[in-house]
């Protein structure tokens, strides 16, 4: 069995803990690898390297900085099709959406060659008599990244690109069930020029989050990932005076207006419902049609076309619409939630329970399902699902389902499908929630505009990626200059010729 490593100083490095995590073939059920996890003092030990290494990568100029990351660029393009197939191979999506995982990754790392002017400072020329003002952005030192098991290339990039952009050292920490990507993306980066020391990879679980908690020289931590995880994270890290930004859980609720094209939300749904097993936190998981005849239209709709999907390993062919969950134990939470709804009195239109897929019984894959009339009281409502399983909740007026989408504890994202710009732009300007679509099912902004939830969905301030990462990996320090008048006044400045 593969034994995976850390990866330190620009090399793979063994665990020395003696503590390892399975690493599971989702599609089969089988361990495939056993990944390390970290100690208190590897943790420790990595982020005293990396400060080593960090003035250095500070104090090189940024564009020099961006030509690593450009080069970087290149080489995730070159190694597209393998970083995919390692990706589906640990986490169990189909080939298109593990591309699609680097791809949005790899966009924040094209942001981030912008750097140089992304860090110019402000300046005012005479802010008072002979006086100037200018700010500029410095790097912190040793950040560091806590990445979920969902996006195990996108998310990493949207953490690493910006830090070592702005001239941090940058110590990441991936999730125990997927972490073979994040260890490519590192040896690409040294290949890309990246000096050694200034990105560590640190597999690990809890024990080696608590230490980059407690560790006093690392100065910020961004965090993705389930939302107590998220809350704890932000309540321990700022207590001990880090900068902290985390982004949690979502319960995505999308609106179908009576004057929507039933056809296109019932298209848009599929997609953003069952999609990637629906283990996306911007995945469509409550839909709202406005008035019983909507409701009734689109449900209509939708049985067919989710009786259709096809479901299979990565291996299955371009035409496999979405692969198993990344564990047993979240199949067995996903089925567990799935009964709750049956048994709370929701109406199981779509029934994917008995779902088995011949010649790959023990792997992890979950059928469809498709709740109608479920209500606010549910858990099926309450809880974030993470899995194919969509929740109709029927409302009667518009208002009615803007209250729903405000009322839920999450706010990361939501859509509403109308052909009304009036209705669109209310919904847009009230709605308490981070990332809104119109018309537009899945609206994660792309990486020059930034990412991040509302409510129970973000903690700290700054968003993800675009210019607020800029400003979260830097501190902004401002300088007023006043220069006294001498030499230019006293001194002799011509080139004057002998007598
Ligand atoms: P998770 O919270 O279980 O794990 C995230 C990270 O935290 C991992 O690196 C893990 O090792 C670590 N961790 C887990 N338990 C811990 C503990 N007790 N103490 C300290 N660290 C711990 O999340 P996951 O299952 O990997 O990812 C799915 C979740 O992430 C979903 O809730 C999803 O909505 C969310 N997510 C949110 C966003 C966003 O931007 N808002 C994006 C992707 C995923």
């Amino acid at each position: 069995m593969q034994e995976l490593t850390h990866w330190i100083d620009g090399a793979h490095v063994k665990g020395t803990s003696g503590r390892f995590a399975d690493v599971f073939n989702p599609a089969t059920g089988e361990v495939q690898a056993r990944v390390p996890l970290a100690s208190t003092a590897e943790l420790d030990a990595a982020v005293a390297s990396a400060a080593k290494a960090q003035p250095k990568w500070g104090a090189t100029n940024p564009q020099r900085r961006a030509r690593v990351l450009m080069e970087f660029v290149r080489l995730l393009n070159r190694d597209m099709d393998k970083l995919a197939e390692a990706l589906s191979r640990e986490h169990g999506k189909t080939i298109p959406d593990a591309k699609g995982d680097v791809q949005r990754g790899l966009e924040v790392v094209e942001f981030c060659i912008g750097a140089p002017q992304m860090l110019k400072g402000d300046f005012t020329d005479s802010a008072g008599p002979g006086i100037d003002m200018y700010s500029m952005r410095q790097p912190l030192g040793v950040a560091a990244g806590i990445t979920p098991f969902n996006f195990p290339a996108m998310i990493p990039m949207w953490k690493l690109a910006p830090a070592i952009a702005c001239g941090n050292a940058f110590i990441l920490k991936p999730s125990e069930r997927d972490p073979s990507v994040p260890l490519m993306l590192a040896e690409l980066l040294k290949e890309a020029g990246l000096p050694d020391g200034i990105l560590q990879v640190v597999n690990g679980d809890k024990e080696a989050v608590d230490a980059i908690l407690d560790n006093p020289t690392v100065a910020a931590i961004g965090f993705v990932g389930s939302t107590p995880i998220a809350e704890y994270i932000y309540g321990r890290g700022c207590t001990n005076g880090k900068r902290v930004q985390c982004f949690g859980g979502a319960k995505n609720h999308m609106i179908i207006m009576p004057d929507a094209d039933m056809d296109q939300a019932a298209d848009a749904l599929v997609g953003a419902g069952y999609g990637a097993a629906g283990e996306r936190c911007m995945a469509i998981s409550v839909a709202v049609p406005v008035g019983d005849g909507t409701a009734d239209k689109l449900i209509e709709k939708l049985v067919p076309r989710i009786e259709k999907l096809k479901i299979a390993p990565y291996t299955g062919g371009n035409d496999v619409d979405y692969g198993p969950l990344v564990t047993a134990e979240a199949k067995r939470r996903v089925l567990g939630l799935v009964e709750s709804g049956v048994e709370q009195g929701a109406k199981l239109v779509v029934d994917g329970r008995n779902f088995n897929l011949q010649g790959y019984e023990d792997g992890f894959f979950v059928g469809p399902h498709l709740f109608d009339h479920v209500t606010p009281d549910m858990e099926i409502y309450r809880q974030e699902i993470f899995g194919p399983v969509l929740c109709t909740v029927r409302a009667q007026t518009y208002e009615e389902a803007l209250k729903l989408a405000m009322d839920h504890e999450y706010g990361n994202g939501t859509a509403i499908f109308t052909r009304d710009g009036d209705t669109a732009r209310d919904f847009a300007n009230r709605v308490n929630v981070g990332m809104i679509g119109i018309n537009v099912p899945i609206p994660v902004p792309l990486a020059y505009h930034t990412f991040g939830g509302w409510k129970k969905s973000g903690f700290g301030d700054l968003n993800q990626h675009g210019p607020d990462a800029f400003r979260f990996y830097t501190r902004t320090k401002t300088v007023t200059s006043r220069w006294p008048s001498g030499l230019k006044e006293g001194g002799e400045f011509h080139f004057r010729a002998m007598d």
